[in-house]
């Protein structure tokens, strides 16, 4: 049984709306083809975000002002609406490398991400200081400029409003590929298709598609299976965009130990959580990678399951796997150490391999510990004050994770802390202006 009738069979596969109470690993958001998601466009408080040319301006006012950083132009994206940029600081031997905003409309990390480059590039004091021996941090701040700042009339009045969007902007073509890949998506009328690109990673780094005349006999529908040291490696990416081949070599030559790709997603609520009372919303979910000796842990799939590929990722070895688990708890024991608080409210989001993904791809290429970070609800559907608490998160997260690796205190964490947190609960989705239970 493949792992689309697996899941169809099983029900894993309703994502949208309803009272799911389990979601599968890595849909993060369910795909609303092109357009915004809920709420209008003035729900975005578009001066909480940096557009494209105010993420340059900042990077190079950040490497102008520090010695300690190097700034490079990875590529253009697909739709010429920016450029991907990486910033790299610290000399440490410790190699940390991280990515957010690979969807467009996912914007928080971003920010976050900013502030941090900002705090050790320009900081001082004893932390910063033992973070930049420790570490060199790699960090590509917006992997996805054209679905970061995309304009469209939405409301058909005429005028365009600025809106992200999932995908970038990149046609497919019949010379890219056999079929058109499972994740290209049109979009509305007069609006250009793109991809979802963190379905387009391939394990094979090199990958080429075009020239691969293995390819045609590897497609099913739109649905690309790799065949891979035994496994087939089933919903892989083609590596069509610009943008994912030049995060693949940003990757490969950081070197990673430690890989980090921030994510939003719909609310959800943490199960169990309310007494009497409501029940706890969960401001983050968090997904470890992990490999065969954690396979009786899958929360989808019985120990047994086979094929072993689609419930764990056998290219992740025990020792990185551990690494994985203890790189999530200690960012969740972090948010749970605040005390009774909208903090302590962190979920497990389940994991099985999605093989196009930058987590499931690349970190058995560098036997790097993979987190991935679901930050609730798509920036247009919260209101200003909510957003400074799902910021707040995040920075807890990324502060304790650097101050962990670089203290040596991440290998004390129990990696079966991570397990003790609880799947994600039931699906919710407050009307903008709502207000969000903590
Ligand atoms: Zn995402």
């Amino acid at each position: 049984m493949d792992r689309r009738t697996f899941l169809k069979l099983t029900g894993l596969t309703t994502l949208a709306g309803g009272a799911t109470t389990t979601v599968a690993g890595q849909n993060d958001d369910v795909y609303r083809p092109g357009g915004p998601r809920r709420g209008s466009p003035q729900a975005i408080n578009l001066n909480a975000f940096h557009d494209n040319e105010q993420l340059a301006a900042a990077l190079q006012q950040i490497h102008r002002q520090s010695d300690r950083t190097s700034l490079r132009a990875l590529t253009e994206s697909a739709g010429g609406a920016g450029t991907v940029w990486e910033m790299q600081v610290g000399e440490g031997d410790t190699n940390v490398h991280i990515i957010t905003q690979i969807h467009g409309d996912e914007a928080s990390g971003t920010e976050v991400a900013l502030k941090l480059l900002r705090k050790l590039a320009l900081g001082n004091g004893r932390q910063v200081d033992r973070i930049l021996d420790e570490i060199t941090l790699t960090v590509i701040p917006r992997v996805n400029p054209d679905g970061a700042v995309f304009a469209y009339d939405y409301d058909d009045d005429g005028r365009e409003e600025i809106v992200g969007r999932r995908t970038n902007t990149q046609p497919w073509s019949p010379s890219d590929s056999t079929y058109e890949p499972y994740y290209h998506y049109s979009s509305p009328s007069g609006t250009p298709s793109g991809y979802d690109m963190n379905r387009d990673f391939s394990i094979v780094t090199d990958f080429d598609a075009p020239d691969d005349e293995d390819q045609g006999s590897w497609f099913a529908n739109r649905f690309f299976d790799l065949e891979y040291e035994g496994y087939t490696l089933f919903s892989s990416g083609l590596r069509l965009t610009p943008e994912v081949r030049a995060v693949t070599r940003s990757y490969l030559e950081a070197d990673p130990d430690y890989a980090i790709t921030h994510h939003h997603r719909g609310g959800n609520l943490v199960p169990d959580s309310g007494g009497k009372g409501p029940q706890k919303q969960s401001l983050l979910a968090i997904m470890a990678a992990f490999g065969p000796a954690y396979r009786d842990r899958s929360l989808f799939y019985p120990p047994d399951y086979e094929p072993i590929q689609q419930a764990v990722n056998p290219f992740l070895d025990e020792a990185t796997s551990t690494r994985s688990l203890q790189l999530n708890a200690l960012v969740a024991n972090a948010l749970a150490e605040k005390g009774n608080s909208v903090f302590d409210s962190t979920t497990r989001y389940g994991y099985f391999p999605l093989w196009g993904s930058y987590l499931d791809a690349l970190t058995p290429q560098t036997n790097a510990a993979g987190m991935l970070y679901e930050t609730s609800f798509q920036t247009d559907q919260i209101g200003q004050k909510a957003f400074g608490r799902y910021l707040q998160a995040t920075v807890v997260g990324f502060d304790v994770t650097l101050e962990a690796i670089a203290d040596g205190s991440i290998a004390d964490v129990d990696p079966e802390d991570y397990f003790d947190y609880p799947p994600m609960g039931e699906s919710i989705s407050p009307a903008r202006g709502e207000r969000l239970r903590p």
